[in-house]
């Protein structure tokens, strides 16, 4: 697909896997990060990316890592409908430009929503969210993993 670029490993996400960028991370294992969004959508918007550098999206994955990674979506979706208790959770993933993709490391977006509560509508665009209230939230999620 000719909006999906070739990996780079200088993309935020793979700074923030390597430590060189700071992130707001709310679980992590071997394989997997998870860590607030930003620019969030609603309130509790999160991330979860594979810590393996080198795939753009779910297209070039290794099966055994998008195995893993699917199963953080779900621990991650998981405790935000214990944390939050939203009416909804929905998963996001984009795959090229053209689709919506604008970091082009791996991720699932898993975002709370609440009936009457409309969710910001672009992604990644914004003021970025009062890093302490991200925080709180990592922190009421995290204790419900
Ligand atoms: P996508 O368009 O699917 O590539 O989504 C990328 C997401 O990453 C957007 O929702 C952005 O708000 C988010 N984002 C960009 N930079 C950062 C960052 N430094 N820390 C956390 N989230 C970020």
């Amino acid at each position: 697909m000719t909006s999906i670029p070739a990996y780079s490993a200088d993309n935020i996400f793979a700074k923030i896997i390597r430590g060189e960028a700071p992130s707001v991370k709310i679980f992590e294992d071997e394989a997997a990060l998870a860590f607030m969004d930003i620019f969030p959508q609603t309130e509790g918007h999160a991330l979860v990316a594979p810590k393996r550098l080198g795939a753009v999206s779910l297209l070039d994955v290794r099966e055994d890592d998008l195995q893993t990674l699917i199963l953080a979506v779900q621990r991650l979706a998981r405790a935000t409908e214990k944390a939050l208790r939203p009416d909804g959770v929905r998963v996001m993933q984009f795959n090229g430009a053209e689709a919506g993709q604008t970091v082009f490391h791996l991720h699932f977006h898993v975002i709370p929503v609440w009936a009457g509560r409309p969710m910001r509508r672009a992604h990644g665009h914004g003021e970025p969210a009062d890093p302490a209230k991200l925080k709180e939230l990592a922190d009421r999620i995290a204790a419900a993993l």
